[in-house]
């Protein structure tokens, strides 16, 4: 057969492997992001009753419009910016399904693509399947911060897109307003166009307010802004998103979705419209995650683990230097096997194969989780 690879260096990603290994050897899984508690019933029974009352056939293909409705409210609450329902917002199948259609949008054979390491692991294959070359930009621990003139230097008039996550996964750092800001000069004095990856957007913590490049006159005509309702309402499989662009990025970018995906559940979509009409729900999720994080960290203090710090979305990472010398892939692998607790090494989040000593812990978990997880990172 004469199959040419598209990637051949995509092997099955770290979260898979590591949820496999702790299925095997019976350890509690703080690798994968994703909780473990129950769904709220009440969006659940809105998805049901929206089922029964016939909502099972296509919807629009860029969304159907209570729900563009309540994302433009949402915004408004969250950032008091307006987005246009008709033209700037497009639902799709989740986050991923956002990020390679805005990828697909705009990178073309020899752009180059600016990321940010650790780097959420979908941007690279993704710009390497439409011909882009990525540039990794590798940020260190302990506070992963980003060298914006070395970023300048490598912007040239091939970039296309510079890739942010903010919040970032793995490593829960916010980023400040200078660096924003830093970004903006970039963006204004180049061609290139931003990916804002928000997907845990509404996940920040110790006062302060979630931030989106929708907010910035500037960078918001440049970029493409992905949020995740998986991330949002709890519920990562059920794998409904969106990305709001100006109308020249939405109306390139629903060429592609129209043809790759076209529209999404109808039931779920409606259902969230409604469950959204309460702004609680994205208001309190910050307060929800920080008390979470905080009883991680308190838990784990006299530990021999080095806490870092989370500025928002649900992980955190520790840095077990004091414990081992091992590199992170073989040291995470020896705790499910040996301490039963399956966390993710954070140089899978780099091209380079770095060794900082840090794993990544998934906080998304109900209490019971945290006490046992707490217990058995006491006990290493
Ligand atoms: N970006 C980041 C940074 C993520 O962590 C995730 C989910 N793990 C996604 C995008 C994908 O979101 P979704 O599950 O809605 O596709």
């Amino acid at each position: 057969m004469n199959l040419q690879s598209k990637l051949p260096h995509v092997g099955t990603t770290i979260f898979s492997k590591m949820s496999a290994l702790a299925q095997q050897h019976g350890a509690l899984n703080l690798a994968q992001g994703f909780p473990d508690y129950e769904t709220d019933p009440y969006l659940i029974e809105l998805v049901n009753r929206y089922m029964k009352d016939g909502f099972n056939q296509y919807a629009f293909m860029s969304g159907v419009l209570p729900l563009r409705e309540r994302i433009a409210e949402k915004v408004w609450n969250t950032h008091q910016v307006r987005v246009d329902i008709q033209d700037e917002i497009t639902v799709t199948a989740g986050g991923t399904q956002a990020i390679f259609t805005a990828i697909a949008t705009v990178v073309e054979k020899g752009d180059e693509v600016l990321i940010f390491e650790p780097a959420y692991d979908c941007y690279a294959p993704t710009v390497e399947l439409f011909g882009g070359r990525v540039v990794p930009v590798a940020l260190l621990a302990p506070d992963f911060s980003i060298d914006w003139e070395y970023v300048k230097s490598l912007v040239n008039e091939k970039t296309k897109l510079i890739i942010i996550n903010n919040p970032n996964n793995p490593t829960g750092k916010r980023l400040g307003k200078e660096d924003i800001n830093a970004l903006a000069a970039i963006v204004t004095s180049s061609h290139t166009f931003v990916l804002s990856d928000e997907v845990y957007e509404h996940i920040v913590f110790d006062g302060h307010q979630p931030y989106s490049l929708l907010a910035h006159p500037i960078l918001r005509e440049r970029s493409f802004v992905i949020a995740s309702f998986g991330k949002l309402l709890h519920v990562t499989g059920w794998k409904v998103g969106y990305c709001i662009a100006p109308p020249v990025l939405t109306k390139e970018f629903r060429k592609i979705h129209q043809y790759t995906v076209f529209s999404v559940h109808t039931a779920v979509q409606m259902a969230i419209a409604e469950y959204l009409e309460n702004p609680e729900i994205y208001l309190s999720l910050g307060d929800f995650f920080e008390e979470k994080r905080n009883y991680l960290i308190e838990g784990i203090q006299s530990s021999k683990f080095t806490v870092l710090p989370s500025q928002g979305t649900y992980f955190l990472n520790i840095d077990y230097a004091a414990i081992s010398d091992e590199p992170e892939l073989l040291f995470a692998e020896r705790l499910i096997v040996e301490k039963k607790i399956a966390l993710i090494p954070i140089s899978a989040f780099y091209t380079e194969n770095l060794n900082q000593h840090i794993l990544r812990v998934c906080f998304a978990k109900k209490a019971e989780t945290l006490v046992q997880a707490v217990d058995l990172l006491n006990n290493i």
